[in-house]
């Protein structure tokens, strides 16, 4: 049976575009022969021209930076943008770099949970290289924003056709178009021509967090065989609100730095992470000096799920809204 196009049946769909800057909104090499940001979300629609015929579009530029450069409190303006355009009743594309934008679609599904789908796109080439890829992503963006089965799914990322689920995301290139992935699950759909199609739906929803001002400042220390004592030291030293280790395997530490880890975690939340890349930590299976049984004997919180850089972000929200350990224990055990 042919598929009817859906641009037909959407055509009164409402969308809006927030424009937060990345390549997707660069163009123009500077004099070093590089991209500099040119495009707000007005001329990131006008851009794609199928785009008009898809619903009643409205921009409306956010940010204009390239996403290393965010602070939690721009994270926390497009999660704000994205609150507000969601109140509206219209399907929401946010375009963003694509350097960090696994920790904004994080944060955004911690912060934002409204039925109306929040659809994040990025482009790896500008629009002024050959084989741009904003142009379409954008496009197959904006299908799945408008489209009725993109409702009650959290953030979505899409890209390349692939639709994924926002948590999930990890940029996994460099340089290269196909840029995103959400192994070991993979997306949750796609786009095929004009059809949005899903495959699965995530299992449920993270935890509701709030945002309370100001930037905690919460580094990844990233371990190898043999993380130093000195190393833990330093950073203690130094003033920090909360700290993530990223440690081998199930979230296991050379013994030696243990003392250093749990002295810290007396005074501020160590939360440790697995490296990686998949699974969690674990909680009863290693019992000797810096397994898993230990750390959390001594107070190191387990990150489960989450990679480091989601539980940064998650602990910098937490100790934003002021949460005590107990607090922070109870938000990451639902990972
Ligand atoms: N530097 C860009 C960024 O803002 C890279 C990109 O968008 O691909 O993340």
């Amino acid at each position: 049976m042919p598929h009817r196009d859906a641009d037909a049946s959407s055509k009164r769909a409402r969308l809006i575009i927030l424009s937060t800057g990345g390549t997707i909104a660069m163009t123009t090499e500077t004099a070093q022969g590089g991209a500099a940001m040119k495009l707000g979300a007005a001329n990131l629609a006008g851009a794609v021209p199928r785009l008009a015929d898809l619903a009643e579009i409205e921009g409306r530029d956010v940010l204009a930076k390239p996403s290393a450069d965010f602070t939690l409190a721009d994270i926390v303006a497009i999660a704000d943008a994205a609150q507000a355009a969601a109140e509206t009743g219209a399907g929401i594309v946010i375009t963003h770099g694509t350097d960090t934008l696994e920790e904004s679609a994080f944060a955004l599904s911690l912060l934002v949970q409204v039925e109306m789908p929040i659809v994040f796109t990025a482009a790896m080439r500008r629009p002024d290289q050959p084989s741009a890829d904003g142009p379409a992503n954008l496009l197959a963006a904006s299908r799945v924003a408008i489209s009725p089965a993109s409702r009650g799914k959290g953030i979505l990322v899409v890209a390349d056709d692939e639709i994924h689920a926002g948590p999930l995301i990890r940029k996994v290139h460099s340089f290269r178009p196909h840029a995103f992935s959400s192994l070991p699950f993979g997306p949750i759909g796609y786009v095929a021509e004009e059809r949005v199609r899903f495959a699965l739906a995530p299992a449920s929803r993270p935890p509701g967090l709030a945002y309370g001002g100001g930037a905690p400042v919460v580094p990844i220390l990233e371990a190898g065989p043999g993380l130093e004592t000195q190393t833990v030291e330093a950073l203690a030293a130094g003033a920090i609100d909360g700290l993530v280790v990223n440690l081998p395997g199930a979230g296991h530490s050379a013994a030696g730095a243990v003392p250093a880890l749990a002295g810290l975690a007396e005074r501020i939340p160590v939360v440790f992470a697995s490296r990686t890349g998949a699974g969690e930590t674990l909680r009863g299976s290693y019992d000797y000096p810096g397994g898993e049984i230990d750390l959390i004997g001594r107070g190191l919180i387990p990150a489960n799920a989450l990679d480091a850089r989601k539980a940064r972000i998650t602990l910098q929200l937490l100790l934003s809204d002021q949460a005590d350990l107990g607090q922070v224990r109870t938000v990451f055990d639902r990972f």
